[in-house]
């Protein structure tokens, strides 16, 4: 098979990205399947003794050993890159494990790391907690004040790091701006594109650096496994990611990836309708009398509505909204819920709902959770395949209970 080439450059293609979702990056084997096979192998055997040298040496492009290289995990990587635009792709175990080596691996003992304080909470324990410990120092800012970011800037500052939308309150951040704040002071910029999905957002093509995914959440989308990726150019990449992670070992099994790939057939259809859903229940809920707040970044009264159109190209599948009378109230419209499930992941076909005060965001002190607009009653809902309708009856019910 001319497939054996760890093909994790995306060639420049004239598809949209739904045709691109089918069709880049496979590697089809002598069988000529129509699916993707899958290939459960840890490593590979090499015809002769010159064949395997060649191959270690770099100059026989085969596969080694699926810790770093593996047909399941070229595919994934490809089809990602595709997606993103993105010269060069490595898929890891989870999203952390992304988010983690993106941001550790350039870095050494004496650098420093800007970050927005909006983030997942795992991502504010790598930044927060575990940097300090090998010396690299972070600063955390309002993501949404420009001139934080500038006055933290260090003649040593090496990266930046942001989400946006936020998890879980769905500020939107000017990735373009704060992109040249970063390039200004000799920095680059990470951006975890989660909540966004490559579908309405391109971080990239916007002025950043570095794009990671948990490929956990919208691109498995049916709950089933862990992923991550880490897209960039082919120098950040071959020059900071890959010889870590060949090293270290935060890979992604083969199995996982197949089922990612997978999962990308169907990303831009679902991402579409989950969308729609979460707009419709966004407008439901709006003028509802037990909610006292409502974020959706469609919405015309979402505070950065401006930034929203300008650097994405829909709105999201997630909103977050406060129900009136604290966690007592917020506990009983959980528990009252049918068919939306309590749960801490998002992006699934099934909705979700989460309560980050007591689950993502229990870890941060009360101030520190108010300060990021994080109260009792919040509640963030991830919008699934559902109807739109069935998901409104069963959230207008719950809010009955309230
Ligand atoms: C879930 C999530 C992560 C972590 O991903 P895992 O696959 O659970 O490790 C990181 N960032 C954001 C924004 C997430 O939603």
């Amino acid at each position: 098979m001319s497939a054996s080439k760890p093909a994790t450059q995306s060639a420049a293609t004239p598809y949209r990205p739904e045709t691109r979702l089918i069709h880049s990056g496979v590697l089809r084997s002598q069988f000529s399947e129509t699916s993707e096979a899958l290939f459960l192998t840890q490593g590979f055997v090499y015809a002769t003794a010159e064949e395997c040298e060649a191959r270690f040496k770099g100059d026989d492009p085969g596969f080694i050993y699926s810790r770093f290289s593996n047909p399941n995990i070229s595919m994934f990587e490809s089809r990602m890159c595709a997606l993103e635009g993105a010269e060069a792709a490595r898929a890891t175990a989870t999203g952390m494990a992304a988010v983690t080596t993106a941001i550790l691996a350039p870095l050494r003992a004496g650098d420093h790391v800007v970050a927005s304080k909006a983030m997942f909470g795992s991502c504010r324990y790598v930044v927060e907690d575990l940097l300090p410990r090998y010396g690299i120092e972070s600063t955390l800012v309002d993501g949404l004040d420009l001139d934080q970011w500038r006055k933290a800037m260090r003649p040593n500052t090496r990266s930046c790091f942001l989400e946006s939308p936020t998890n879980p309150t769905l500020d939107v951040l000017d990735i373009g701006a704060i992109a040249e704040v970063a390039h200004d002071a000799g920095a680059r910029l990470i951006v975890d594109n989660v909540f966004a999905t490559p579908i309405w957002q391109s971080p990239l093509q916007l002025g950043a650096d570095v794009v990671v995914y948990s490929a956990t959440k919208h691109i498995d989308g049916q709950g089933r496994c862990l992923g991550g990726v880490i897209l960039s150019s082919d120098d950040f990449i071959q020059e900071h990611i890959h010889n870590f992670m060949r090293q270290t070992g935060p890979s992604i099994s083969p199995f996982n990836a197949w089922t990612l790939v997978k999962g990308l057939e169907t990303l831009a259809i679902r991402v579409r309708q989950q969308t729609e859903n979460a707009a419709a229940i966004a407008d439901a809920l709006a003028a509802h009398p037990k909610i006292s707040r409502l974020i959706y970044p469609g919405r015309a009264d979402h505070p950065q509505a401006e930034l929203v159109k300008k650097q994405m190209r829909a709105g999201s599948t997630l909103i977050g909204f406060e129900v009136e009378g604290g966690k007592p109230a917020a506990f009983r419209f959980l528990n009252a819920l049918k068919l939306a499930r309590i749960s801490n992941n998002l992006g699934d076909a099934r909705s979700l709902v989460t309560h980050p005060a007591t689950t993502t965001h229990q870890r941060l002190p009360i101030e520190a959770r108010a300060e990021l607009g994080i109260s009792e009653g919040f509640i963030r809902f991830s919008a699934g395949l559902e109807h739109a309708d069935d998901l409104i009856a069963d959230i207008d019910a719950a809010l009955e209970k309230a």
